[in-house]
């Protein structure tokens, strides 16, 4: 048994008994994690409020070889990211977020590039007034780096440039389709626009804090929506509690 330490974003708390918490943790040593934190419902335990959902804390905890149930020893905040806190549509965000993480991810696992994304996200958020460019931003990266990158540029199916004026967006395929080869599978494509590619494409290339530069129309946000909600489905094989918020 092992007692590292690592910072870790909280994505989840359940009531484990009277007194205790069961903690779903993106680390950034060991990725996914699940943390038991013993007496942390109690009054005086010096980790109330420690685990409110998405905090970035360091934790420090006894590493268990037969669990993947470790036991949290010490936690301290790091960043409570009070700025979330302070509207509903980022905290709905943040939420669809953490659910993402704990969906797509697996349990130890390290995946320190992830854990950036998510820490960046969250502070980006925090003072976001354009909150669906900065959840697109995630979701786009997010799914680059777990392997599920779309292809927005050729067509999945011919791999030429989609020349008609309608592309399509398949989500089974993970990429787009021209005019031609949508006609082929109506049933399995969607309508999308040459806005809402250029401008995913530009939250692709761009690091969340120049994100901002890249303003979305409220039918390019619709058509972006229409787009990669149900690619996150696809991939996640369910749909995120959350999702229906955002
Ligand atoms: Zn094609």
């Amino acid at each position: 048994m092992s007692i590292p330490t690592t910072d870790a974003v909280i994505l989840n708390q359940i009531e484990y008994s009277n007194t205790s918490l069961i903690v779903t943790l993106f680390t950034e040593k060991f990725g996914l994690l699940s943390g038991l934190a013993k007496g942390a419902r109690r009054q005086k335990s010096p980790f109330l409020g420690s685990f409110d959902r998405l905090n970035h804390n360091e934790i420090t905890f006894y590493r268990h070889t037969r669990s993947t149930l470790h036991t949290i020893s010490e936690s301290k905040i790091k960043n409570s990211f009070l700025g979330l806190r302070e509207s509903q549509d980022r905290m709905y965000a943040a939420h669809y977020i953490a659910d993402i993480v704990r969906g797509m991810t697996r349990e130890e696992e390290p995946h320190p590039e992830l854990f950036n994304l998510l820490v960046n996200t969250l502070r980006e958020l925090e003072q976001a007034d354009d909150v669906p460019r900065v959840l697109f931003q995630f979701e786009i990266k997010f799914l680059s780096e777990v392997g599920f990158r779309p292809e927005l540029e050729s067509c999945v199916i011919c791999w030429q440039k989609p020349q008609g004026q309608r592309i399509y967006f398949c989500a089974n395929e993970g990429g787009i389709a021209c005019e031609l080869c949508a006609a082929q599978m109506p049933a399995q494509v969607t309508l999308t626009s040459k806005g809402a590619l250029a401008s995913l494409i530009a939250l692709q290339k761009r690091r969340l804090s120049e994100g901002r530069t890249v303003r979305l129309s409220p039918l390019v946000i619709s058509d972006i929506k229409r787009l990669i909600r149900p690619y996150v489905v696809a991939k996640m094989e369910r749909e995120p509690k959350t999702m229906k918020f955002v």
